[in-house]
């Protein structure tokens, strides 16, 4: 018989978490995953999921708008919100009961509450006072919404995990940051008819990004009525009767009824007894992993956001595979890092993968720009003035394509197969040697032929 209760015991059953402990499960390890919430995590129950059934349903009044050109008569669309609201949780709720049933499945015992470590390979069940060992320990506890703490009023801050829940929608509302949700959500509640401004710290939005993404991602969101104010800090936020209103640098105020903070998140990591176990952390709450994902403490292993590597679902999941084949496969695996493709569902959405110009000429290569903006045909064809962006990043000196951003119609979609193509260290060459798929969007990625010679100085980080 084992010395301890468990080979793997997994804390959090989020998407890196219940892929790690399902492959354990199947090579025959005794496992089990505590949880305090629904299985699922951040992605199927407050992330991913809903926010991408959101971003459809409110493409849905250009759609409507665009009908008339296609000779449909649409009648003007009206948003009942509770019933969305509803449907998507619905919808989270049957996703999370396939994530609980594939675990049970692969033969892994779901423990619903929550557990903190007591040591090296103790665990402790806060519910139900028990005490339990495993030869392993995965800590897969995610992440959670950042709210900065010198903001007065900041407690009147929604935050992304508030944003599925919602009584009703606002009629107005500010967004406080300039990431990822700040920008999904603007398209997503303008689209959903708030009247939306984003409110970002920095010179442009999505610091990292391409610049000529977040450039031409701001003007085309400008152009769809969301009101983007730069470089400007938020001195505080004050509740009313008639509302709130957020109070900005320089005396702009904005009167709104709801603010939504997205200003980043942070390891989920607290209370979970890291210190009692001797497991190392960084400032942020972030365990510290090697490549291997193992932390200070031999037995304990963690993955996906909890150790503030590349905050992706995918990525987790990898990390947890990569896991599984280290412990339990005796076929040490390090997670590759380099050409993750990633999509930001803004509208229109943008799609990336490989090395920013910015960052590409920062790393000392010698680059060729290709580009290319234009109207989609069912845009132009409808009198939408949406662009679509394409740009490849290229080595001058070995042809190798190095970056590849996409802004527009089904970016997210297209950057799955340009990432194959960057994984695969494709040169621009054999971009130019794939034959085109006509009539598409996609097909400029292999048809630009001239290179971008910009006006002004080549872009800086
Ligand atoms: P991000 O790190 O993407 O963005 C945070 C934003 O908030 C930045 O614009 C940052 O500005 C700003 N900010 C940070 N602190 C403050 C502050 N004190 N005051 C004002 N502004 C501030 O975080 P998000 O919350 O948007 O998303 C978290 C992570 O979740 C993402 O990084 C991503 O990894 C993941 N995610 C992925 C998605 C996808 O794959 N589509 C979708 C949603 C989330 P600055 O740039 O100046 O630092």
């Amino acid at each position: 018989m084992s010395e301890f209760d468990y080979d793997l015991f997994t804390i959090g059953a989020g998407s890196g978490g219940v892929r790690a402990s399902r492959l354990a499960a199947q090579t025959g390890a005794k496992v089990a995953v505590a949880e305090e919430d629904r299985p699922g995590g951040t992605c199927v129950l407050r992330g991913c999921v809903p926010k991408k059934l959101l971003v459809h349903a409110s493409h849905f009044p250009d759609e409507a708008a665009d009908a008339a050109a296609f000779g449909w008569t649409v009648p003007a669309p009206a948003l009942d919100w509770s019933t969305l609201r509803d449907n998507v949780q619905a919808e989270t709720a049957r996703l999370s009961k396939i994530y609980h049933r594939n675990l049970s499945l692969a033969g892994a015992e779901l423990i619903a509450e929550r557990a903190r470590l007591k040591g090296p390979h103790t665990v402790h069940l806060e519910r139900s006072g028990r005490d339990v060992t495993a030869r392993h320990i995965l800590i897969a506890t995610g992440s959670w919404p950042h709210l900065p703490a010198d903001v007065p009023g900041i407690e009147h801050a929604l935050t992304s995990n508030d944003m599925f829940t919602l009584d009703r929608l606002p009629e107005r509302i500010a967004i406080v940051g300039g990431g990822y949700i700040a920008v999904e959500f603007a398209g997503i509640l303008n689209g959903l008819g708030v009247k939306t401004t984003l409110v970002y710290r920095g010179a442009e939005i999505l610091r990292g990004f391409d610049l000529d993404l977040r450039v031409m991602l701001a003007h085309e969101m400008e152009a769809k009525g969301i009101e983007i104010l730069l470089e400007t800090n938020v001195e505080g936020i004050v509740k009313h009767e008639k509302g709130l209103t957020l109070v900005c640098e320089r005396g702009k105020e904005l009167e709104v009824d709801a603010v939504l903070y997205a200003t980043g998140r942070r390891p989920k990591t607290e209370r979970l007894g890291l210190d009692a176990a001797g497991v190392a952390t960084d400032k942020t709450g972030a365990i510290e992993v090697d490549a291997y994902s193992q932390s200070s403490v031999p037995s304990i292993y963690a993955i996906g956001d909890a150790t503030n590597r590349m905050n992706l679902t995918p990525v987790a999941i990898r990390e947890g595979i990569a896991f599984v084949e280290t412990v339990f496969k005796g076929h040490p695996t390090a997670m590759d890092y380099e050409g993750v493709p990633t999509a930001v569902f803004s509208q229109p959405p943008i799609g990336t993968v490989g090395l920013a110009e910015a960052a590409a000429r920062a790393a000392g290569h010698k680059v060729d720009i290709y580009r290319t903006s234009f109207r989609t045909m069912k845009h132009a064809f409808a009198g939408r003035e949406e662009h679509m962006l394409m740009k490849l990043v290229v080595d001058g000196e070995t042809d190798r394509v190095l970056g590849c951003h996409i802004m527009g119609h089904e970016a997210g979609e297209l950057i799955q197969i340009a990432g194959i193509a960057l994984k695969a260290r494709a040169t621009k060459a054999e971009f130019d040697a794939t034959c085109a798929v006509h009539p598409t969007a996609a097909e400029e990625l292999v048809t630009i032929r001239e290179k971008y010679v910009p006006r002004g100085k080549p872009e800086a980080a």
